[in-house]
């Protein structure tokens, strides 16, 4: 298959500069790039095609070659050119710079030349108790915020002197660096991407041209807010550099233990512990939830580790506002520091379960069938 000419590919002329090759080569880009065009291979061929014209004809080396030689001059397979051959491997990661910058170039919205960043999230992290999780509320933090300087007025230089116009990147905030086959783009390291140097710093912010103060903000914490939940707050984050849009606020909830609860979701969980008594007679318990008192029925025998279900007593979902639900799990006391009168009861009590025989204890007597087969 014959290759095309280069600059027919790239639709341009011999003698095109850099800018016209450069803006050729968007234009395609930015027509046939994979991204935008999915699943179709006439226009990932073209896009290729695009992309490796552009690669050779923007090396000057290389294109110097390719206009003496043509492609023999410069295709890697042909092996005709030689000095400091990287392989094409060696493209496609500098060619990532090269397309970040067309692509960021186009679609970030920069004002003028410098560079424009959003600034960063904060994060804020808050503890709040079960009962105002469960019920939701309105509270107030503390955050940082920035203000304009008034010593300089924002300018970031001493009263009386001005910010001059960087000398390295003569106020654009980038410059090109020779990297190889390729120039890069990059953030000027005079000035940061400001476009913009200060001799003598304002002393009160340093030359930031803000300074850091404290804000505060009303937090609402919605009802059923559970553990590591965020809530966002927009705009409230870190300034925006070169009047880039600010960062985000985000306030991160964790809920302290509860004396009483754990917490499953919108479930609640608890431990009651009844004597032994009322396990074995049933009866009602009282237990709190996190509205007030409730109670359940035990029935007549019911063992330890049993578990009641309480509908609806548990945490209303923090989107769907329906009610989780308690769950008991029921302890079964031993009583200690018997009197002597107890302790004869108590004596005359198990000599009559005895008596009555396993059928008194039907756990035991399952275990006590384990436990021979075990040793038979
Ligand atoms: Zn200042
Ligand atoms: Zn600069």
């Amino acid at each position: 298959m014959s290759k095309r000419d280069y600059y027919e590919v790239l639709g341009v002329a011999k003698n095109a500069s850099d800018e016209d090759l450069k803006k050729a080569y968007r234009k395609l880009a930015m027509k046939y790039h994979p991204d935008r065009n999915p699943g179709d291979k006439a226009a990932e061929d073209k896009f290729k095609e695009a992309k490796e014209a552009y690669e050779m004809l923007s090396d000057t080396e290389k294109r110097a070659a390719y206009d003496r030689f043509g492609h023999a001059g410069v295709d890697p397979n042909a092996g005709g050119f030689s000095g400091g051959e990287q392989g094409f491997g060696g493209f496609a990661d500098a060619f990532g710079d090269i397309f970040g910058d067309i692509f960021g170039g186009a679609a970030g919205s920069r004002g003028g030349r410098s560079n424009v960043y959003r600034g960063a999230d904060l994060r804020y992290s808050m503890e709040v108790t079960l009962e105002d999780a469960a019920n939701g509320m309105t509270t107030e933090i503390k955050v940082p915020t920035w203000e304009k300087c008034g010593t300089c007025d924002g300018s970031g230089a001493k009263p009386g002197t001005k910010p001059e116009t960087c000398k390295t990147c003569g106020g654009q905030g980038q410059v090109r660096m020779q990297q190889g086959f390729f120039s890069i783009q990059q953030t000027c390291p005079s000035c940061h991407g400001r476009g913009k140097t200060i001799k003598d710093p304002c002393g009160t912010c340093r030359g930031d041209g803000r300074v850091r103060k404290q804000k505060t903000l009303e937090v609402k914490i919605p009802a059923g807010i559970d553990d590591g939940m965020r809530i966002r707050s927009a705009g409230n984050g870190e300034p925006g550099v070169n009047g880039g849009p600010s960062g985000d606020l985000y306030v991160e909830i964790s809920i302290k233990p509860h004396r009483v609860f754990s917490r499953d979701g919108d479930d609640l969980h608890c431990e009651v512990p009844i004597s032994f008594a009322r396990a074995a007679l049933g009866g009602n318990v009282d237990v709190p939830t996190l509205g007030g008192k409730a109670s359940f029925e035990v029935p007549e025998g019911t063992q330890s580790g049993k578990t009641f279900r309480l509908r609806s007593k548990g945490i209303r979902n923090v989107r769907s506002g329906l009610p989780g639900d308690l769950y008991c799990h029921v302890l079964i006391e031993t009583p200690v520091k018997l009197t002597d009168k107890q302790r004869k009861l108590l004596q005359d009590f198990e000599s009559s379960l005895q008596e009555g025989g396993e059928r008194h204890n039907p756990q035991s007597k399952s275990w006590m069938d384990k436990v021979k087969d075990f040793f038979n």
